[in-house]
């Protein structure tokens, strides 16, 4: 039998770590119960994670006690919060939800290969800017500079030689205009010291 098929039972003794919750995929099931002389179906949604399938409810409710027990309320707070501003083709809170609790349990808030990583944090961790290698870039499709990570420029090959435009969200071929203004800014101030 194939293990992934079966629901997950949560342990209460140990607690899973984000990776082992980030979600890899979706996936329905149908049940049925006898009603009478009939069956009735109903669907419910999964998470494939590396711990198996598990419920998709189930899964939130393990999701955000992994949250509260590192103490990132806040930060998931936030991530709902840019998720419901910037990800249009969620419309209802539960999609938002589960989109914000999958991006805090991929950490993607820290990853410099996240399309989002500057503006995120340029809001809500300014801080996580100043230990990463920033590019200044002009993209094809906007006037004007924009800011974005080394990891970013070094994938585009990967990317048809485009970056996602700092300024739209396109992914559209650029120019590098400028290496990292604010490390250069950081370094000085270390040799300063
Ligand atoms: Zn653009």
């Amino acid at each position: 039998m194939n293990a992934d098929s079966q629901p997950f039972r949560s342990d209460e003794e140990q607690l899973p770590s984000f990776e082992d919750l980030r979600i890899h995929y979706f996936s329905d099931k149908s049940e049925s119960r006898k009603v009478g002389r009939y069956r009735e179906y109903t669907t419910k949604e999964y998470a494939k994670t590396a711990l198996g399938e598990i419920e998709l409810r189930q899964w939130q409710d393990m999701a955000e006690k992994v949250i509260s027990a590192h103490h990132e309320e806040a930060l998931q707070k936030q991530l709902f919060e840019w998720v419901q501003e910037t990800f249009p083709w969620l419309h209802t809170p539960s999609e938002q939800r589960v989109e914000s609790l999958d991006l805090h349990m991929s950490r993607m808030f820290d990853n410099p290969l996240w399309v989002q990583f500057v503006p995120f944090n340029q809001r809500y961790r300014p801080e996580v800017l100043r230990e990463v290698h920033l590019v200044k870039v002009k993209t094809s499709c906007c006037e004007g500079d924009g800011v974005t990570t080394k990891e970013q420029v070094e994938e585009a090959p990967n990317r048809g030689g485009t970056i996602c435009c700092p300024n739209c969200g396109r992914f559209s071929s650029f120019e590098i205009s400028e290496n990292a203004p604010e490390r250069e800014t950081a370094k000085a101030k270390e040799r300063g010291r």
